[in-house]
């Protein structure tokens, strides 16, 4: 049978849409570009903020009367938006959804499609059993991730969901509600997970936890993120490792250290600051204030060379006043980071700030703050990038879109360059010829070193299974 997933929101759900559909090509299906053509749509969900939460409407939608002319096609829901409590709810609402799934778990639609007849039951047990250990029980599983057909041999950078759930509970943030507690995955299944995508020629990985600096402090004997980084540094084949997303209490000089020490470990970091005010903070509940990021900033510069810096910044927060935006847009002026993701204030079920602040700040104020913060941002980008102008920057390629190849610098900036051999999956050397805010554009000195595995004799892949 066909499969469609749909994907939005974070990157961990771009984790959870190619574990699922790992899990489907295991039991047979084939993936499918349209829903149109797919016997079984599976819709992975976000819900950070409301306009997430309307897409979702709006696909449900489309699917109502696709289910009502074929309703022998298996519709799935999963991730935040179902969340990880009972769906009953969702189910009475959109009763033409035959499965609904928490973030990070294909079982129910494995086992819905295993009781509809629809798959063969020892694929299925066999599935099911390689699954358990993404759902941190003690199973019997002996292969880690096989990635889907259309990915294998042309993925180059995959992401690995290192800590589940978040425990944290900023007043926003819904993600707590959806995803549960924080919980580690054991390192020996990231290692596996790890070896297992480098062996179908995946170059980068990077790491995922909504606190991924505080990976491990709920596994027996604390192994911590720098130590991970360490085990994974190890892997045969992998270029570079990535990791996020920062909380500024828990990035530790031991962290630092392992990105200066590992060659590997790009020099990135995602660290959000999300206001430049300490009182918003303190309501924010973020536990830190206004100097404490600003210190962090200097250490993270002193200690990591070269090192580039993201931060996720929300305006509007309720009772944000005029004084402390402005805060927020000074502290944004002085820190010259390298990339700033913006996001106006969205009230989120069940979240402190929803039951306890009315959301007072005007749609069109919001939308003014955060214009003014993302042209500032502009700014200070394109000069920082403008610095790069004849100089020389390594990036692994991931891609070709129309002419040009695209890649990514260890400071993860994108780049471009056209070259007739073939790049995908190479370190190429590129000299920046122009630089605007959002990529960089250059020649390529070096020659490829190796054809990527794609297009060699071998196939792709074929390694993955052992
Ligand atoms: N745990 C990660 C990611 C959280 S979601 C972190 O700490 O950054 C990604 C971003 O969405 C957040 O950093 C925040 O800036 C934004 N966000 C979260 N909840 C939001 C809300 N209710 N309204 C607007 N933006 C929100």
């Amino acid at each position: 049978m066909n499969y469609y997933i749909w994907t939005i929101g974070c990157q961990m759900n771009v984790a959870d849409s190619r574990r699922l559909e790992s899990a489907l090509e295991r039991l047979g299906h084939t993936h499918v570009d349209r829903a149109e053509e797919a016997d079984i749509i599976v819709l992975n969900t976000c819900v950070v903020r409301q306009s997430a939460e309307n897409k979702i409407y709006g696909r449900l939608g489309s699917l109502k009367p696709l289910k009502a002319g074929r309703p022998g096609t298996v519709i799935a829901v999963m991730g935040c938006f179902v969340g990880r409590g009972d769906a009953s709810h969702l189910a009475q609402r959109f009763p033409w959804v035959d499965v609904w799934m928490p973030p990070s778990d294909p079982h129910p639609l494995i086992d819905h499609l295993t009781q509809r007849g629809l798959v063969d039951e020892d694929r299925a047990m066999e599935t099911a059993a390689v699954l358990r250990r993404y759902r941190l029980q003690d199973g019997a599983a002996s292969h880690a991730l096989i990635l889907p057909a259309r990915e294998r041999g042309t993925l180059v950078s995959a992401y690995i969901s290192i800590v589940l759930g978040c425990s944290h509970a900023c007043s926003y943030c819904i993600i707590p509600y959806r995803r549960g507690s924080e919980r580690s995955r054991p390192v020996t299944d990231i290692l596996e997970e790890a070896e297992a995508l480098a062996a179908q020629d995946v170059r980068e990985i990077t790491l995922l936890g909504q606190i991924v600096d505080r990976y491990g402090l709920d596994l027996p004997g604390e192994p911590s993120l720098p130590l991970l980084l360490r085990r994974l540094h190890d892997v045969e084949g992998l270029e570079r490792i990535r990791f996020l997303t920062s909380h500024p209490n828990w990035m530790t000089d031991e962290l630092m250290d392992a990105v200066t020490e590992l060659p590997k470990v790009c020099e990135h970091i995602e660290v959000p600051v999300q206001a430049g005010d300490d009182e918003v903070l303190q309501r924010m509940r973020r536990g830190y204030t206004v100097d404490d990021y600003d210190r962090l900033i200097g250490r993270i510069r002193e200690r990591i060379e070269g090192v580039s810096i993201a931060t996720d910044i929300i305006v509007g927060f309720p009772g944000e006043t005029r004084e402390q935006f402005q805060r927020t847009y000074d502290l944004l002026a002085e820190l010259r980071l390298d990339k700033a993701h913006i996001a106006r204030y969205s009230p989120r079920p069940q979240t402190l700030a929803e039951r306890r602040y009315e959301d007072d700040v005007p749609l069109a104020e919001k939308e003014r703050r955060r214009k003014a913060l993302d042209d500032l941002q502009a700014g200070i980008v394109g000069e920082i990038n403008a610095q790069l102008l004849d100089k020389t920057v390594e990036v692994l390629v991931e891609g070709k879109k129309k002419d040009r190849w695209w890649g990514r610098t260890r400071t993860d900036k994108l780049v471009y360059f056209e070259d007739a051999a073939d790049w995908r999956g190479q370190l190429a050397t590129v000299r920046v010829t122009w630089a605007g805010p959002w990529s960089l554009i250059g020649e390529v000195c070096d020659q490829p070193q190796k054809p990527h595995p794609a297009n060699s004799a071998s196939g792709p892949g074929t390694s993955a299974t052992r």
